[in-house]
């Protein structure tokens, strides 16, 4: 935040707006779709509570499905209002990347965010990347393209003497350091094991396959013009009873449609965010979607297979996403403002430079979470020199975040300095594993 505040980065504190569409396709009204997003927030509180406090019991297997299950059974609600809360609760999906049923609940705990107010960064993460590279620009040497295929180390003979590492490139240069800080995701170290000379000790390659890797991805839809943010008195497809004027959606979600054909075994729910929301410096009139877990393996494997012609990969897209914008109040079949003038989307899953997914998880069956970003922090640097930095070493707090990678450069630099008997000027505090919802 201090960051953001320091280079004028346009925030946005999204609140209210919400939408939700039944597995029917239809609006629901806005009392209920109240009712269920507190159900689930109270819910989600309840569960780091929950694991915070009992992770050391908490069967390996219990997902925070299973928590939400047990917790719409003691409400009151009728079976369709339960149904509906499932539905809802699908959304934790598009946090982590993976469905929540794979979420372990042992673990959930490692989800918790600082606890300041969940920004969404509008004016885009460039002037932010441009402070936080300034030194780096300034005294580095950066070579892009070059992606690193060996990292060679031998642990010291003599503890005073220096650490010799040697990185080898795809095009077989070779580089040499005293110390080296790994940032590849968590996704290209599970694949590349073997880049390390000599193997990773044990434990930190059990860490490495132990801690999940998620599968969120992004597609935008870019229209003439925002035509959900039509103020309306009726809506194309909600109950005459209900109350029509949901104002400017922000945020919507579509419960598993039955009203579009999708593999039998993957749900379908979707959400997505306006960016017409955005503060009028900043808005365009574009739906940004986010896809996860099964769903969104299937789109970029289908992406994939296309033909590489913008014209293919529009109309899949279009395929894909019509269902959902054409429920949206304020849609017409006729008029040229909801057609989509453009779509853009992510491949993370396609990308061995992403680790081929989004962002570390915690998934049932995880035995030891906590310890293993314990040990992917510690990595192989007193005794080889070789530090692992990214999202997946961040402080417990913020794993799986821009923060959290930041954080985590810091902590490596410190556990550099520290190693040299070198001041941290420049170096933020150091940051412990507290969560909100309790101590370490
Ligand atoms: C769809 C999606 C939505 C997200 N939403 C949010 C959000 O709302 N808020 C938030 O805080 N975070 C979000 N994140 C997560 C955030 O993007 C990551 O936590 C963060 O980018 C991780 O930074 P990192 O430096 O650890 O890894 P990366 O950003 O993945 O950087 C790793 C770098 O290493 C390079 N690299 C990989 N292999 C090699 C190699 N062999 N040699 C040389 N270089 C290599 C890569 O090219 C890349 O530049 C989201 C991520 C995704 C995918």
């Amino acid at each position: 935040m201090a960051i953001a505040e320091a280079t004028k980065t346009i925030l946005q504190d999204f609140e209210g707006g919400q939408i939700a569409f039944s597995k029917d396709g239809k609006l629901l009204d806005r009392e209920s779709t109240t009712r269920l997003s507190e159900f689930l927030w109270t819910t989600v509180d309840d569960a780091f509570q929950y694991s915070n406090k009992h992770k050391d019991t908490i069967p390996t297997d219990r997902s925070l499905l299973d928590f939400f299950l047990e917790k719409i059974e003691g409400t009151g609600f009728s079976p369709a209002e339960k149904e509906a809360c499932i539905e809802s609760c699908r959304l934790w999906g598009a946090y982590v990347g993976d469905p929540v049923e794979r979420q372990s609940l042992k673990f959930f705990c490692l989800e918790e965010c600082v606890d300041e107010s969940n920004v969404f960064v509008a004016s885009t993460y460039e002037r932010i990347l441009d402070h936080v590279s300034q030194s780096a620009r300034q005294h580095g040497y950066i070579r892009f393209n070059q992606p690193v295929v060996k990292i060679e180390s031998s642990p010291r003979q003599d503890p005073n003497a220096r650490h010799q590492i040697t990185l080898t490139t795809a095009s077989g240069e070779r580089f040499q350091f005293d110390e080296v800080v790994v940032t590849c995701p968590l996704g290209w170290l599970k694949r590349n094991k073997s880049a390390f000379a000599p193997e990773l000790p044990p434990r930190l390659t059990q860490a490495i396959d132990s801690i999940s890797y998620g599968r969120l991805e992004k597609i935008y839809a870019t229209f003439p013009r925002a035509f959900w943010h039509t103020p309306l008195t009726t809506t194309p497809n909600g109950p005459a009873d209900q109350p029509t004027n949901h104002g400017q959606p922000t945020f919507a979600q579509f419960f598993d449609p039955v009203y579009v054909a999708h593999p039998e075994d993957i749900p379908w729910n979707q959400e997505f965010l306006s960016l017409a929301a955005l503060p009028p410096s900043c808005a365009h009139p574009t739906l940004l979607f986010y896809t996860y877990g099964p769903c969104a393996t299937y789109i970029v494997h289908k992406l994939a297979s296309l033909d590489p012609s913008p014209q293919e990969h529009h109309a899949f897209l279009d395929s894909f996403l019509h269902p959902f914008y054409s429920r949206l109040p304020g849609y017409s079949a006729t008029s040229p403002d909801c057609t989509p003038l453009a779509f853009a989307a992510t491949q993370w899953q396609n990308d061995p430079y992403a680790g081929n997914g989004s962002y570390c998880n915690f998934q049932t069956g995880l035995e030891r979470g906590d310890s293993d970003i314990e040990v992917m922090r510690e990595a192989v640097g007193p005794e080889r020199g070789v530090w692992f930095a990214g999202e997946h070493t961040a402080p417990f707090v913020a794993l799986g975040t821009t923060t959290g990678a930041f954080w985590s450069g810091e902590r490596a630099a410190a556990q550099v300095c520290d190693l040299y008997g070198l001041g941290k000027a420049g170096i933020g505090a150091a940051r412990d594993d507290s969560l909100p919802s309790g101590c370490k």
